[in-house]
Protein backbone atom coordinates (compact mmCIF):
# COMPACT_ATOMS: atom_id res chain seq x y z
CA UNK A 1 0.00 0.00 0.00
CA UNK A 2 1.33 3.17 -0.81
CA UNK A 3 0.73 6.73 0.69
CA UNK A 4 2.06 9.99 -1.28
CA UNK A 5 3.56 11.87 1.31
CA UNK A 6 2.38 15.95 0.43
CA UNK A 7 3.97 19.12 1.93
CA UNK A 8 1.59 21.29 3.72
CA UNK A 9 2.31 24.78 5.47
CA UNK A 10 0.62 24.71 8.35
CA UNK A 11 -1.11 28.06 9.90
CA UNK A 12 -0.39 27.25 13.50
CA UNK A 13 1.46 24.31 14.83
CA UNK A 14 -0.18 20.90 15.21
CA UNK A 15 -0.55 19.42 18.58
CA UNK A 16 0.25 15.49 19.12
CA UNK A 17 -3.15 13.22 20.42
CA UNK A 18 -3.00 11.54 23.73
CA UNK A 19 -5.26 8.96 22.81
CA UNK A 20 -6.55 6.99 19.56
CA UNK A 21 -9.63 5.19 20.48
CA UNK A 22 -11.48 4.95 16.87
CA UNK A 23 -11.35 5.65 13.31
CA UNK A 24 -13.80 7.86 12.01
CA UNK A 25 -14.28 7.86 7.92
CA UNK A 26 -15.71 10.75 6.04
CA UNK A 27 -17.06 11.91 2.49
CA UNK A 28 -15.45 14.84 0.81
CA UNK A 29 -19.17 15.69 -0.45
CA UNK A 30 -17.19 16.63 -3.64
CA UNK A 31 -15.07 15.34 -6.60
CA UNK A 32 -12.01 16.15 -7.72
CA UNK A 33 -10.27 18.15 -4.80
CA UNK A 34 -6.48 17.45 -4.30
CA UNK A 35 -5.54 16.90 -0.91
CA UNK A 36 -3.81 20.30 -1.43
CA UNK A 37 -7.17 21.91 -2.00
CA UNK A 38 -8.73 20.38 0.81
CA UNK A 39 -5.74 22.04 2.82
CA UNK A 40 -6.44 25.27 1.39
CA UNK A 41 -10.42 25.19 2.26
CA UNK A 42 -9.88 24.18 5.62
CA UNK A 43 -7.26 27.30 6.25
CA UNK A 44 -10.13 29.22 4.86
CA UNK A 45 -12.28 27.64 7.91
CA UNK A 46 -9.60 29.04 10.16
CA UNK A 47 -8.13 25.62 10.42
CA UNK A 48 -4.29 24.76 11.05
CA UNK A 49 -4.56 22.99 7.28
CA UNK A 50 -6.04 19.83 6.14
CA UNK A 51 -8.14 18.57 9.16
CA UNK A 52 -7.90 14.66 8.03
CA UNK A 53 -5.21 12.58 8.06
CA UNK A 54 -6.06 10.60 5.07
CA UNK A 55 -7.54 11.01 1.91
CA UNK A 56 -8.51 8.71 -0.25
CA UNK A 57 -8.84 9.20 -4.00
CA UNK A 58 -11.41 7.91 -6.63
CA UNK A 59 -8.45 6.62 -8.42
CA UNK A 60 -7.34 4.44 -5.92
CA UNK A 61 -4.82 6.84 -4.71
CA UNK A 62 -4.06 7.48 -0.99
CA UNK A 63 -2.93 10.69 0.06
CA UNK A 64 -1.18 11.71 3.67
CA UNK A 65 -2.95 14.51 5.27
CA UNK A 66 -2.17 15.79 8.99
CA UNK A 67 0.31 13.50 10.54
CA UNK A 68 -1.50 10.52 12.33
CA UNK A 69 0.40 11.20 15.25
CA UNK A 70 -1.76 15.05 15.13
CA UNK A 71 -4.95 16.30 16.20
CA UNK A 72 -7.01 16.79 13.60
CA UNK A 73 -9.86 18.48 12.59
CA UNK A 74 -12.30 16.47 11.52
CA UNK A 75 -15.66 15.32 14.14
CA UNK A 76 -16.24 17.81 16.50
CA UNK A 77 -16.23 16.20 20.60
CA UNK A 78 -14.10 13.58 18.92
CA UNK A 79 -10.66 15.28 17.75
CA UNK A 80 -8.90 14.23 20.57
CA UNK A 81 -9.07 10.79 20.30
CA UNK A 82 -9.41 9.69 16.76
CA UNK A 83 -7.87 9.21 13.26
CA UNK A 84 -9.96 11.14 10.32
CA UNK A 85 -10.13 9.34 6.82
CA UNK A 86 -11.60 10.81 4.12
CA UNK A 87 -12.95 9.69 0.62
CA UNK A 88 -13.63 11.55 -2.28
CA UNK A 89 -17.07 12.24 -3.79
CA UNK A 90 -20.03 12.56 -2.45
CA UNK A 91 -21.84 9.05 -1.37
CA UNK A 92 -25.31 10.56 -1.04
CA UNK A 93 -25.78 9.85 -4.57
CA UNK A 94 -21.93 8.28 -5.91
CA UNK A 95 -21.59 4.49 -5.24
CA UNK A 96 -17.78 3.98 -4.99
CA UNK A 97 -15.31 2.74 -7.33
CA UNK A 98 -13.86 -0.23 -6.74
CA UNK A 99 -10.26 1.05 -7.15
CA UNK A 100 -11.21 3.49 -3.83
CA UNK A 101 -12.86 0.75 -2.13
CA UNK A 102 -9.71 -1.39 -2.34
CA UNK A 103 -7.62 1.05 -1.48
CA UNK A 104 -9.69 2.80 1.54
CA UNK A 105 -10.15 -1.08 2.80
CA UNK A 106 -6.80 -1.43 2.34
CA UNK A 107 -5.36 2.02 4.37
CA UNK A 108 -8.00 0.86 7.46
CA UNK A 109 -6.04 -2.61 7.62
CA UNK A 110 -2.88 -0.85 8.02
CA UNK A 111 -4.24 1.22 10.65
CA UNK A 112 -5.86 -1.90 12.17
CA UNK A 113 -2.27 -3.84 11.98
CA UNK A 114 -1.18 -0.57 13.93
CA UNK A 115 -3.75 -0.67 16.04
CA UNK A 116 -5.43 -3.62 16.42
CA UNK A 117 -9.53 -3.52 17.84
CA UNK A 118 -9.73 -0.22 16.53
CA UNK A 119 -13.66 0.81 15.97
CA UNK A 120 -14.05 2.27 13.01
CA UNK A 121 -16.90 4.47 12.90
CA UNK A 122 -19.06 6.61 10.43
CA UNK A 123 -18.70 10.88 10.70
CA UNK A 124 -22.63 10.44 11.10
CA UNK A 125 -21.86 7.67 14.16
CA UNK A 126 -20.29 10.73 16.43
CA UNK A 127 -21.98 14.14 15.19
CA UNK A 128 -25.46 15.28 13.41
CA UNK A 129 -24.39 15.08 9.98
CA UNK A 130 -24.92 12.67 6.56
CA UNK A 131 -21.46 11.93 6.67
CA UNK A 132 -20.18 10.14 4.88
CA UNK A 133 -23.20 9.73 2.91
CA UNK A 134 -26.36 7.00 2.40
CA UNK A 135 -24.45 5.10 -0.53
CA UNK A 136 -21.21 4.91 1.44
CA UNK A 137 -20.15 1.20 1.74
CA UNK A 138 -19.56 1.12 5.46
CA UNK A 139 -20.06 -2.29 6.30
CA UNK A 140 -18.27 -3.67 3.73
CA UNK A 141 -15.34 -1.52 3.98
CA UNK A 142 -15.26 -2.56 7.46
CA UNK A 143 -15.49 -6.23 6.62
CA UNK A 144 -12.59 -6.05 4.09
CA UNK A 145 -10.25 -4.11 6.75
CA UNK A 146 -11.07 -6.56 9.57
CA UNK A 147 -10.31 -9.43 7.21
CA UNK A 148 -6.77 -8.10 5.88
CA UNK A 149 -6.18 -7.66 9.29
CA UNK A 150 -7.26 -11.16 10.58
CA UNK A 151 -5.63 -12.88 7.35
CA UNK A 152 -2.22 -10.72 8.58
CA UNK A 153 -2.19 -11.69 11.78
CA UNK A 154 -2.78 -15.31 11.25
CA UNK A 155 0.03 -15.13 8.58
CA UNK A 156 2.49 -13.31 11.30
CA UNK A 157 1.35 -15.43 13.87
CA UNK A 158 1.94 -18.77 11.85
CA UNK A 159 5.48 -17.32 10.59
CA UNK A 160 6.09 -16.63 14.39
CA UNK A 161 4.83 -20.33 15.50
CA UNK A 162 7.24 -21.77 13.51
CA UNK A 163 10.34 -20.08 14.93
CA UNK A 164 9.80 -21.64 18.18
CA UNK A 165 10.64 -25.29 15.63
CA UNK A 166 13.20 -23.97 13.33
CA UNK A 167 16.66 -25.01 14.56
CA UNK A 168 18.56 -21.86 15.80
CA UNK A 169 20.81 -19.82 13.46
CA UNK A 170 22.48 -16.56 13.75
CA UNK A 171 19.75 -14.56 12.23
CA UNK A 172 17.04 -16.33 13.91
CA UNK A 173 18.44 -15.90 17.41
CA UNK A 174 18.96 -12.11 16.69
CA UNK A 175 15.33 -12.16 15.65
CA UNK A 176 14.30 -14.35 18.30
CA UNK A 177 16.14 -12.06 20.87
CA UNK A 178 14.41 -8.78 19.87
CA UNK A 179 11.09 -10.19 19.90
CA UNK A 180 11.64 -11.16 23.24
CA UNK A 181 13.03 -7.50 24.47
CA UNK A 182 9.86 -6.62 22.30
CA UNK A 183 7.07 -8.32 24.51
CA UNK A 184 5.94 -10.33 21.62
CA UNK A 185 7.35 -13.95 22.71
CA UNK A 186 8.17 -15.72 25.98
CA UNK A 187 10.65 -18.49 26.25
CA UNK A 188 9.93 -21.49 28.19
CA UNK A 189 13.60 -22.03 28.50
CA UNK A 190 13.72 -25.18 26.52
CA UNK A 191 13.53 -23.33 23.29
CA UNK A 192 10.01 -23.42 22.86
CA UNK A 193 8.44 -19.97 22.01
CA UNK A 194 5.22 -18.70 22.83
CA UNK A 195 2.78 -15.86 21.28
CA UNK A 196 1.81 -12.89 23.55
CA UNK A 197 -0.11 -10.97 21.41
CA UNK A 198 -0.49 -10.08 17.51
CA UNK A 199 2.33 -8.46 15.87
CA UNK A 200 2.03 -4.84 14.43
CA UNK A 201 2.62 -4.93 10.55
CA UNK A 202 6.05 -3.13 11.44
CA UNK A 203 7.21 -5.94 13.62
CA UNK A 204 5.89 -8.18 11.03
CA UNK A 205 8.04 -6.63 8.08
CA UNK A 206 11.13 -5.89 11.00
CA UNK A 207 11.33 -10.01 11.52
CA UNK A 208 10.61 -11.31 7.71
CA UNK A 209 13.34 -8.62 6.80
CA UNK A 210 15.72 -9.94 9.26
CA UNK A 211 15.24 -13.59 7.94
CA UNK A 212 15.70 -12.31 4.40
CA UNK A 213 18.69 -10.60 4.99
CA UNK A 214 19.87 -13.22 7.15
CA UNK A 215 19.56 -15.92 3.82
CA UNK A 216 21.07 -13.67 1.27
ZN1 LIG B 1 -17.47 14.02 7.77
Amino acid sequence: MHIHEETYHWNSPLKTRGATRAVILHHAAADGASAQDIHRQHQNNGWSGIGYHYYVRKTGEVFRGRPEHAVGTHAAGRNGDTIGVCFEGNFQHDTMPPAQFAAGAALLANILTRCPGLPLLRHRDVCQTACPGQHFPFEALKEEAEMTQERFNEMAGRWLESLGKLPPSDWSAEARSWAEAAGLIQGDGAGNYQYKRPLTREEYVAMEYRRQEGRA
